[in-house]
């Protein structure tokens, strides 16, 4: 179902003729009120009414994450307190927090996109949410509470933890979607397993995972395991939190963004020039509509591209291809460039494994090292220690042959690595620590 069937299905001219309107609105609502953004416009010798054309929005100054923190609180807000109805805040394992505003028209719209999402991903009214996404300062729990709402579904605001609790609710109220990271829906699974509770018996058939990249096979793996349709959602908290964009249940390839809301572009990150359309870099999103803190080409760090091609599901809006990895999530070892997900992908492919692992960067002797911690499942490990070894060398020849790097394999008993309630680690990068 399109929830939204004006603004998701325009024709592109239309689209783009009110992405301009928006963009000019929004760039003359910062140079008026917000010190940071006319001092960067007012160096470049830029004005608002400067912006003739979407191309324009290259001539606009880059937002990056320090900003945000060297503004902390409140010094990118573009209204008075007084018209900020909530707060939002992302720790950040670094530095200082970054905070966001929203007025009552930015919670409201905000709703309507998560609305939006969810039904792109096969919700609708009636539908029974059980929302795992934290409640709090991060803005996952109450942005998909809001737009579980808005669709006229019944929300569960369950929040992140007390994960055997969890099972017993989704099996007890026989919720019918789950939102939650891809790593705890795993986790969940593995609980409810446990307690005698099999997915595939409750009536959960959708899956809606976000904050924090996947790959494919960690797809199938969720999909295979819980019997349900599992589907990507984007956001992020700066520049409004879920439902940025979406896959729709229908193509399932990539994420509708939603363009009446956010410019996106395609910059190369080293460079920081635009690229052009279906060139793969970094995704940095221009807010047209938000009040509380509008942002200027803000600097995602995730890794995408981007398809304007019409869509099968009939939605207009350009879509961005899945993110797998983040421009400074990459670890670079020994100078070659490795994600993450690149790891995740060669683990899942590989019998007897499952998608619990963690990446330990180190540097001996200063070289980097890397070592690879991955559970096997039951099976495996009770066999043969001889045989463990061998599923070890294959798993670093695998790594080397693909990636090109050397790295340590090491399989951890089931259960071995632990689980998060939110966002999983992955990397624990020790070099700056031994320096
Ligand atoms: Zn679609």
């Amino acid at each position: 179902m399109i929830f939204d069937v004006e603004h998701e299905t325009m024709p592109r001219e239309e689209l783009e003729a009110l992405q301009l309107r928006r963009l000019q609105n929004v760039v003359a609502r910062v140079y008026e009120n917000v010190p940071f953004y006319r001092k960067k416009l007012d160096e470049r010798g830029v004005k608002p009414e400067h912006i003739q054309k979407l191309s324009d929005v290259t001539l606009l100054p880059f937002t990056e994450k320090q900003d945000l923190r060297n503004h902390y609180p409140f010094g990118l807000f573009a209204v008075s307190r007084e018209n900020i109805v909530r707060l939002h805040s992302s720790s950040g394992t670094t530095g200082k927090a970054t905070v966001v505003g929203y007025t009552k028209r930015d919670i409201k719209n905000w709703g309507e996109m998560v609305a939006r999402c969810l039904a792109a991903a096969g919700a609708h009214s009636g539908d029974f949410i059980h929302n795992a996404y934290g409640y709090g300062l991060f803005t996952g729990g109450l942005g998909v509470h809001y737009g579980a709402e808005e669709l006229g579904a019944t929300v569960v605001p369950i929040s992140g933890g007390g994960t055997r609790r969890q099972a017993m609710l989704l099996r007890d109220f026989g919720a019918t979607v789950i939102t939650c990271t891809p790593s705890y829906a795993l986790h969940l699974y593995e609980a409810a397993k446990e307690m005698g509770i099999d997915f595939r018996d409750l009536p959960v058939r959708i899956g809606i995972h976000g904050a924090e990249p996947w790959t494919e096979s960690m797809r199938t793996e969720i999909e295979n395991k819980l019997g349900i349709t599992a589907i990507d959602i984007y956001g992020l908290s700066e520049i409004m939190g879920p439902g940025v964009a979406i896959e729709c249940a229908k193509v399932k390839k990539g994420l509708h963004i939603q363009e009446d809301h956010f410019l996106a572009e395609i910059i190369d990150s080293e460079t920081g020039e635009q690229l052009k359309p279906g060139e793969k870099g970094e995704l940095v999103i221009t807010t047209l509509t938000k009040e509380g803190i509008p942002l200027l080409r803000y600097r995602t760090r995730d890794i995408s591209r981007l398809n304007t091609a019409p869509c099968r599901c009939g939605r207009t809006t350009a879509r961005m291809e899945r993110v797998t990895g983040r421009s400074d999530d990459m670890l670079i070892i020994r100078g070659v460039n490795v994600f993450p997900s690149q790891i995740e992908t060669i683990l899942l492919e590989t019998e007897g494994l499952t998608p619990h692992y963690q990446l330990i960067v180190g540097r001996i002797n200063n070289l980097d090292t890397l070592e690879v911690r991955v559970e096997v499942d039951e099976a495996v490990f009770s066999d043969q220690i001889k045989n463990l070894q061998r599923l070890e060398t294959k798993i670093e020849k695998n790594i080397k042959e693909f990636l090109g790097v050397t790295a340590k394999c090491k399989l951890v008993e089931p259960k071995g690595i632990e689980r998060s309630e939110g966002k999983a680690k992955r990397i624990i990068d020790m070099r700056g620590s031994q320096a």
